[in-house]
């Protein structure tokens, strides 16, 4: 297949295929978009089907990134990377010493940060080879890991949904089903619990559901957490869960939830609509860990830290109100007030530093 004419290239400004013999690193790093600063966005490790699926991956995410960074108000653009193998048998020291030399050759167009399949420890090996990681600066400070602040900008999006949608001002006694109880569903069910919600979790991982189930929350069976009678469904574990077998099930008035790339197709925003579900972009409520990454570049306090985070309410409240006046979804919104701020008609990042 040409790279041009792939679904997901969307104009992406770099892609780019690492290799390493020696350590067997097989590697894609994909920038989407530099308008607004270089692209920032994790490095994912995962046991793709085939590169063709790594590469769908590489550039949703990156795609993705560069929307999340602009509405988080964040002067940087999106970029990610995927390492392909399973991060359990096939990560090495090597493996990622190779990754880091990968990154630098973009030169600080890419920076990379921890994501699913690796750890701040990995981020940290990669940091040998290169200059441009993210997540693990001043880690003793700040403890590296962006969960917590993903988790506590979903809780405060979850709380201007609940506001629009059942016109409370209060999450007690708001009943909330979390699916993945990782580590964001895990931050976050502490958030929910702390405000009186009750807290349904299920999870694959059964260690990871008796750490939520210690918190105080109750456990649902993965298979029909998405369906559960609930008022806000909180997916937090893997994307494309809202779909063609799925989105006629789900029964909660609000989807809230920190997982990337949650709705299979646009389409299914539609079909929400449809439903009167109110749906939380996830590139918008999830953007806690972004803003996170960005403050700890700059060396910034915990106190701005939160506060920008929690501006993620205030943006989805305007995306709600938009979408409820214009009929638009809430996702086609929330695209469009993104690209008012990437698609500007200021010189990329890429196209600066050719010229530099
Ligand atoms: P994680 O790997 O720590 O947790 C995911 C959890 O989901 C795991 O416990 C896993 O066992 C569980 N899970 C997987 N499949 C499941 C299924 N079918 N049913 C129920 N549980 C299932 O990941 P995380 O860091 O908590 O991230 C969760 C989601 O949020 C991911 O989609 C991630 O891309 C997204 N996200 C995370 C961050 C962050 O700061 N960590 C930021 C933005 C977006």
């Amino acid at each position: 297949m040409s790279m041009f004419a792939h679904p997901d290239f969307d104009n992406h400004e770099i892609v780019s295929f690492g290799s390493d013999e020696e350590s067997g690193l097989r590697a894609i790093i994909a920038v989407h978009n530099t308008a607004l600063g270089p692209a920032v966005g994790g490095c994912r490790m995962f046991d793709y089907a085939d590169e063709a699926a790594a590469l769908t991956d590489a550039l949703r995410l990156s795609r993705g990134m560069t929307y999340k960074s602009a509405l988080a108000g964040l002067p940087m653009g999106g970029g990610k990377a995927v390492i392909m193998g399973d991060p359990q048998t096939r990560k090495t020291p090597a493996l990622l010493r190779a990754m880091g030399r990968f990154v630098e050759t973009l030169n600080g167009l890419y920076i990379t940060a921890e994501d699913s399949g690796t750890t701040v420890a990995d981020i940290k090996m990669i940091g040998t080879a290169t200059a441009h990681v993210s997540g693990v600066i001043d880690a003793d400070k700040f403890g590296g890991d962006p969960s917590p602040y993903t988790a506590l900008g979903t809780y405060a999006g979850i709380k201007a949904a609940a506001r629009h949608r059942l016109g409370v001002d209060s999450l007690d006694g708001i009943r909330v089903a979390i699916q993945g109880a990782g580590s964001v569903g895990f931050y976050l069910a502490e958030l929910l619990l702390a405000d009186g919600a009750q807290v349904f979790a299920a999870d694959v991982n059964a260690a990871n559901l008796d750490r939520v189930v210690q918190l105080g929350t109750t456990p649902v069976d993965p298979q029909s957490v998405l369906f559960a009678d609930v008022d806000v469904l909180a997916p937090c574990a893997m994307g494309g869960v809202i779909n063609d077998h799925t989105v006629e099930r789900i029964a909660a008035p609000i989807i809230a939830g920190a997982a990337n790339n949650q709705l299979a197709t646009p389409g299914h925003a539609a079909m929400l609509r449809e439903q009167n579900i109110l749906y939380a972009p996830d590139f918008v409520i999830n953007a806690g860990g972004i803003i996170d990454i960005y403050y700890q570049r700059v060396k910034s306090d915990e106190a701005t830290i939160r506060a920008h985070v929690l501006q993620i309410a205030d943006t989805l409240t305007q995306i709600f109100d938009q979408a409820a006046q214009t009929g638009k979804t809430t996702d086609q919104v929330a695209c469009i007030m993104a690209e008012a701020r990437f698609k500007g008609d200021g010189a990329t990042c890429a196209a600066a530093l050719k010229s530099a």
